[in-house]
């Protein structure tokens, strides 16, 4: 079935036709690292992983970049806050940031840009726009004009009402239009900065992926996606500095955008102080059950995040992998139909959720999963995860006492082999007695 994608910029469902069907590009906006980063800002990893996934299996050449964005107001205050230097909160944040993605299945983007090492481009970007009058420079500051792009907005379909409402309440003097938005702005002797030609400064936020995606991907790409909330202003912003720097009249051809991760019927979010972490909920689930949960509903669609939610992702899981326990075999080479139709479909991975639970056999559960990023592990590995903190016995303290009952079941002594089962069951560990041997998990 051919992929049909939601398109943002025509609010509809389209065929999706890449530029070049030899090479696919795709961006997607990653997060700002000031700290760790809440299970919402991993929604459009996860969803977009899928994406990438798909894509790879239907083109010969995939280039996915996933930008860090590590240049921000947020992140000098906090860096002030832990009386630590910018260099060292971001270095250990975008680390961090990246072991947790990668410990939810998300394959690692082909390019993964931190900012700091753009600004050079987003300064020749920017000389380009202030050259062919998109841009000028005021008070140290560089502005977009909005008034020389007469179709901004095309995105976000705002009303100019609407565009300036957020501009309005206090306009800057150095503002020709309350709508034109900084590109560039001065830093003090305490703020992190680079030389340009407006003087010492540091590049606005919406510079950085245009700066990122033209060196990366080129003028004009495939896709291009992020949260709802990116939508205005900052992919629209990311459009009017793109197009207008290289003349084009488009950036990317489909814009996509994830729903929020709700919880209590709220959008979980830093500033509102109702989120939980990744790095934290790692330490209670498998990473694999933490995906499953974010992939539960289709990407454009709201999700509510519970931990009700979580034990159940991993009570299917622990099905999926009790079918594969013990009968191994490698993924088939296709991935069954009723799974890729319904990721075809705009990417509806609760429908090829459903499809999978229709699965019995084992080559065909593990080309399901991987088509979702799930079902990575070895059976007996998936079994054997316990959470943070727990006490019990270590997984070399139960095989040893697995040999040990063994040895007493060989030598008849049922009364020690029973003793040691019924120990282990105690700390929470289950042996399985099966055709090739005795197999464990934790409970
Ligand atoms: P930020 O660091 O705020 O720019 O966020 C990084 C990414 O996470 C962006 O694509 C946001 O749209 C996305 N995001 C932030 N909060 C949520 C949420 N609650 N649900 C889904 N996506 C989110
Ligand atoms: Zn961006």
């Amino acid at each position: 079935m051919s992929l049909v994608i939601y398109n943002t910029l025509s609010r509809e469902k389209e065929p999706f036709l890449p530029l070049d069907p030899a090479h696919v590009r795709l961006y997607v906006c990653g997060p700002t690292v000031y700290d760790y980063v809440h299970i919402g800002n991993a929604r459009p990893v996860v969803a977009f992983d899928v994406l990438y996934r798909l894509l790879k299996r239907r083109y010969g050449r995939v280039t996915y970049v996933r930008n860090i964005t590590d240049i921000d107001d947020r992140i000098i205050v906090r860096a002030a806050d832990n009386k630590e230097t910018i260099e060292a909160l971001t270095t250990r944040t975008g680390d961090a940031y990246q072991s947790d993605m990668r410990r939810l299945g998300a394959l690692p983007p082909d390019h993964e840009p931190r900012a700091t090492g753009f600004v050079g481009q987003m300064i020749a970007l920017i000389e380009r726009l202030v050259g062919n009058g998109h841009a000028y420079a005021a008070d140290g500051h560089v502005l977009f004009s909005v008034p020389s792009m007469p179709d901004y907005g095309r995105l976000s379909r705002k009303p100019r009402d609407e565009l300036i409402a957020g501009a309005r309440v206090e306009v800057a003097p150095y503002k020709k239009d309350p709508a034109d938005f900084v590109l560039w702005k001065p830093s003090t002797e305490a703020q992190p900065g680079w030389e340009s030609p407006w003087g010492r400064g540091r590049p606005g936020w919406h510079i950085e992926c245009s700066a990122m995606s033209g060196s990366l991907l080129g003028e004009t790409f495939d896709i291009h996606a992020g949260g709802l909330d990116l939508i205005f202003p900052h992919h629209e912003n990311e459009i009017a500095q793109s197009r207008s720097a290289f003349g084009t009249a488009t950036m990317a051809t489909y814009w996509m955008h994830n729903g929020f991760l709700n919880i209590s019927g709220e959008k979980m979010s830093k500033s509102l102080g109702n989120f939980f972490t990744v790095h934290e909920l790692l330490d209670q689930y498998p990473g694999e059950a933490i995906r499953l949960l974010l992939l539960s509903a289709q990407y454009r669609q709201p999700l509510d995040f519970t931990h009700e939610g979580l034990t159940q992702a991993k009570a299917t899981l622990d099905r999926w992998y009790g079918v594969l326990r013990g009968k191994e075999s490698s993924p088939s080479a296709d991935v069954p139909s009723g799974v890729e139709d319904a990721l075809s479909d705009d990417l509806n991975t609760p429908l090829a959720i459903a499809a999978i639970h229709q699965l019995g056999e084992p080559a065909a559960l593990r080309a399901g999963g991987n088509a979702l990023g799930l079902l990575q592990q070895d059976a007996e590995a998936w079994f054997r995860w316990s959470p943070a903190g727990t006490s019990g016995p270590t997984d070399t303290e139960i095989e040893a006492a697995i040999a040990a009952r063994q040895a007493a079941r060989k030598a008849k002594d049922f009364k020690e082999s029973d003793r040691i089962r019924d120990d282990l069951k105690a700390k929470g560990v289950i042996l399985e007695d099966g055709s090739k041997g005795t197999t464990w998990k934790r409970g």
